[in-house]
């Protein structure tokens, strides 16, 4: 069979049962094998193999599940009998192969690498959202984006969608001295030249006991699978042990890729209002409303974002889009810019004057940050809450939970209830946020204590 482990035959008799699905594979209809090594030969003996049987459209399927590395069907060469097909039997089976083979490419760090390069090429916030909406429109192929959407989006924010590892610098230098065998020493001082996915990169193309794979092949989903291990083990052998399994997968880029995740940092220099906003125009604003990424996303694919509630209706028509990097922006905005303006988007700087001479502040006719940069607690009690909450939100604010309160910049406490918060962050009544809300600028926190 000429290394072939897939072949394709009619089903002889009906009595073969679809490895995937469970369900008998009916006579006469197509059926790919799957050649393994027969789980009974223990000793090695030389059993031969056997053959696992699916329908098609399962084996297929099968592959999503499978590591990146378990043989696969790229080609109809790696399909054994597939000359023998008629003609439409081909299409199909073709169709399975070309959809496989843009999945994977969509699904791989070699792709979501390449997509970290474009984002942080852009300069501007909006340039960075058309660049992530373009891939999503698109995918690698150009003909649509086929990967998995949320798996996309989560690497993309890794500060935002957190996975806590119980790693610093010097611990992940330490480590991977340990598996590269490279003087932890030598590694430390490279590390005060600054970036430590830097410094592990080039010491893994240096190593003497472990090889940089040469083609990147990996998925998100498996590298994703290892670093969910990887921040659940406490103790630095079993981080030892699961960052070697990823170092197995990884090219050296990869493994750079790997590491600034690691640190929640994508180094594409992208605030995560741009990133989400690739997905939609409202799914910043969502995401900030259910803190729920899989459940935005959901709601995306779905096409019922806009009808998610709190999610205040934007105008995505014309001019009087209410806010600077939405839709509107993004129209005019061709995926590749010039180098331009570090930050703003034109819009942005147009509409600032119009703010000062705006009317009382509404969020559907102007565009304003007011709040850029506060990380405000809003306590749910407090009155008109969910009013407040979007207009923080509708003008560049974020709304945190109660979860992270700790971050806040500034905690909401109506009258009379002190709040037992210390040190840098600023306790301010729900009048602070209202005089700031119609001023269209930050009020004094002094004059607006509880
Ligand atoms: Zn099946």
């Amino acid at each position: 069979m000429s290394g072939n482990i897939f072949c394709i035959t009619l089903a002889v008799s009906g009595r073969s049962i679809c490895r995937n699905c469970n369900k008998y594979i009916e006579k006469k209809t197509l059926r790919i094998g799957k050649d393994i090594p027969n789980p009974c030969d223990d000793n090695d003996e030389g059993w031969g193999d056997v053959t696992l049987w699916y329908h098609p459209a399962c084996m297929f399927k099968e592959f999503d599940q499978e590591k990146a590395k378990e043989r696969k069907i790229k080609a109809p060469e790696d399909l054994f009998g597939f000359k023998e097909l008629k003609q439409g039997e081909k299409d199909t089976i073709l169709g399975f192969i070309n959809d496989a083979n843009m999945k994977r490419e969509d699904n791989s760090l070699c792709q979501f690498r390449s997509l970290c390069t474009r984002i942080s090429e852009e300069k501007s916030g909006a340039g960075k959202t058309a660049v992530v909406s373009d891939y999503l429109k698109n995918g690698n192929s150009g003909t649509g984006f086929k990967g998995d959407v949320h798996m996309l989006m989560k690497w993309l924010l890794p500060g935002v969608v957190k996975t806590s590892f119980n790693l610093d610098d010097k611990l992940l230098v330490k480590l991977f001295s340990q598996i590269f065998g490279t003087n932890q020493k030598a590694m430390e001082e490279d590390l005060d030249q600054g970036d430590v996915s830097r410094t592990v990169k080039v010491c893994f193309e240096k190593s003497k006991n472990v090889t940089p794979l040469k083609e990147s092949m990996v998925s998100l989903r498996e590298i994703n699978g290892l670093l969910t291990s990887l921040s659940q083990s406490t103790t630095e052998e079993g981080m030892l042990k699961m960052l070697s399994k990823i170092i197995k997968r990884c090219t050296s880029d990869d493994l750079m890729m790997v590491v600034r995740v690691i640190k929640h940092d994508l180094g594409i220099n992208a605030k995560e209002k741009h990133l989400l906003n690739g997905l939609h125009p409202n799914a910043y604003q969502a995401f900030q409303i259910s803190e729920d990424l899989k459940h935005v996303v959901k709601r995306v694919q779905a096409n019922t974002l806009e009808s998610m509630p709190g999610l205040k209706e934007k105008k995505t028509g014309n001019g009087d889009s209410d806010d600077s990097d939405s839709m509107d922006d993004l129209k005019k905005t061709p995926v590749k810019r010039p180098a331009g303006d570090e930050g703003l988007t034109t819009s942005a700087k147009k509409s600032k004057p119009e703010c000062k001479t705006a009317p009382a502040a509404s969020p559907s006719n102007v565009s304003a940050n007011i709040f850029t940069g506060c990380k405000i607690f809003l306590p749910e009690n407090t009155d008109s809450f969910k009013e407040l909450k979007q207009y923080i939100i509708d003008f560049d604010g974020e709304v945190l939970s109660e979860a992270s309160k700790r971050s806040a910049t500034h905690i909401v406490s109506s009258k009379g209830k002190m709040s037992t918060a210390s040190g840098k962050v600023k306790v301010v009544t729900p009048d602070w946020l209202w005089h700031s809300i119609k001023k269209k600028q930050l009020a004094s926190t002094e004059e607006y204590k509880p």
